[in-house]
């Protein structure tokens, strides 16, 4: 169903065939603005080939509100496994026969006297306005410490692991307590292999409180609303750790103590590798508390919202912790603890090296207005927290689509353009979590 790439000059060039370059195009689309979508593999890629088997959406399927395409399925408030994300996102290029092209890499990016050059993988393409819609975690990111780990152990990122059967028999070290290594150390945990779990500062959110999804209490309360201009600091709203919870089994908490004690084993952040042990730093304790406390906060707030709004909702106690660390292990000898495997759960940076657009800051971070940038008529969409929270999901997409495909509308009707406010910022560290990790976005 891929397009042809007609080697002509188009009005509007995205790249990048995720949701945000698809919802670019129906904005687009809708307003009779020709363009090419350019995805280097195929329609729903990330989900598809970078996600695990036993993969869900962490977010309700409610959620899924790609433009003009909202979720038609029977289980709202569920969430959809890898298979089937990756249906509604290729059903969805396929209802509004958007234009994208499979198979065409992007390769560098000029601005010149006649407007964009596009360099492909199938040669040269020019444009008027260009999108850049590549996704919110693209580079995994992985601290060099592997680098120091012996040949013989297995070693995989997040986004390569599938499933449990795919490594080595024996006990398997997961670094990092995003999303990713919580739901990974589950899915190995419930297949009955041994996890060491190196626990980051990630903060966690309950799945339910008081009768219903916290992300439905959320919703109500605007907080999916909220620009990034409404924070004092759009840094570290920007780049801050997601929290934890699952989809898995129609959704649940993630609650490491209940992993420990269930024989899990729980050490804090990693910090090294030497003389044959694996090192870790004294932060179990604050961690394990720092995420609680961060989740009970959350409801905290719904208490406040139901309180002063006077919902009637179910009460519900106060977490407690199950279980508490008695020491903070400091070291791990590999061959006493029969590790073959680690899974690196460290995130993702951007590779933003081909695009040669004087756009970055120092940090290689976008200097961007809502997706915006300095230079007239390139954009960026799908960034995490481009404008809201849901602007890297499934849910904020739809309104930054919006929003751009105005500005592009106008720029294209020969319109000016309002002044571009800059809202700088960098990653500290991977985007999933686990800010030990060195700085590595490249621009
Ligand atoms: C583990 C994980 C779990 C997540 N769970 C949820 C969730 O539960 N709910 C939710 O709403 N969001 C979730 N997200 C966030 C987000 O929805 C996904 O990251 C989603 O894939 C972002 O869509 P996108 O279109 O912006 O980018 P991508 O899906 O990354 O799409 C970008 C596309 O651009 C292509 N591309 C990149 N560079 C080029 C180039 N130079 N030339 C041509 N093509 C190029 C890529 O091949 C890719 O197909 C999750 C993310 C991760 C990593």
């Amino acid at each position: 169903m891929s397009h042809p790439l007609d080697g002509r000059h188009h009005c509007v060039l995205v790249i990048g065939g995720g949701q945000a370059g698809l919802s670019m195009s129906h904005g687009l689309r809708a307003r009779g603005i020709d363009h090419l979508v350019l995805e280097r593999d195929e329609i729903g890629h990330e989900w598809r080939d970078r996600r695990w088997d036993t993969f869900c959406l962490v977010t309700p399927n409610w959620q899924c509100q790609l433009p003009g395409f909202p979720y038609r399925g029977g289980d709202p408030d569920g969430f959809m496994r890898r298979g089937e994300i990756v249906s509604y996102i290729e059903e969805y290029a396929k209802s509004f026969d958007l234009p994208v092209v499979e198979g065409v890499e992007a390769t560098r990016l000029r601005l010149t006297p006649h407007g964009f050059l596009v360099r492909t993988t199938r040669g040269d393409l020019t444009a008027d306005q260009v999108v850049l819609a590549t996704g919110p975690y693209q580079v995994p990111l992985i601290p060099r410490i592997a680098e120091r780990l012996p040949e013989s152990l297995t070693q995989l990122h997040s986004s390569q692991y599938r499933n449990p059967a795919q490594l080595p028999p024996g006990a398997v070290m997961v670094v990092g307590t995003g999303q990713s290594g919580c739901q990974i150390a589950e899915d190995l945990h419930l297949a009955g292999r041994r996890v060491h779990l190196a626990v980051g500062s990630a903060p966690r959110v309950a799945r339910r409180y008081r009768g219903r999804d916290v992300v439905a209490w959320l919703d109500d309360m605007g907080y999916y609303r909220r620009g990034i201009d409404e924070f004092a600091d759009a840094d570290a709203v920007r780049f801050r750790a997601n929290h934890y919870v699952t989809g898995r089994d129609g959704g649940h908490d993630i609650d490491l103590r209940a992993f420990a004690r269930e024989g899990m084993w729980l050490y804090g952040r990693l910090s090294g590798f030497r003389s044959g042990s694996f090192r870790f730093q004294q932060d179990l304790r604050k961690n394990l508390d720092g995420a609680d406390a961060v989740s009970e906060g959350i409801k905290n707030s719904i208490d406040h919202y139901i309180a002063v709004a006077g919902i009637m909702a179910p009460t519900e106690d106060c977490y407690v912790p199950v279980w508490e660390p008695d020491q903070e292990p400091t070291a791990l000898s590999l061959s006493d603890s029969g590790i073959t495997s680690v899974v690196w759960s460290t995130g993702f940076g951007r590779d933003h090296r081909w695009i040669d657009v004087p756009i970055f800051d120092g940090r290689g971070y976008p200097t961007h207005d809502r997706g915006v940038t300095s230079c007239e008529g390139l954009y960026f969409l799908g960034l995490p927290w481009q404008y809201t929270w849901g602007s890297g999901r499934f849910c904020g997409v739809a309104a930054d689509a919006e929003f751009l495909a105005n500005r592009i509308d106008l720029v294209y009707r020969g319109g000016k353009s309002h002044e571009v406010r800059w809202l700088a910022g960098a990653p500290r560290g991977g985007y999933e979590n686990d800010d030990w990790v060195a700085p590595r976005t490249v621009a």
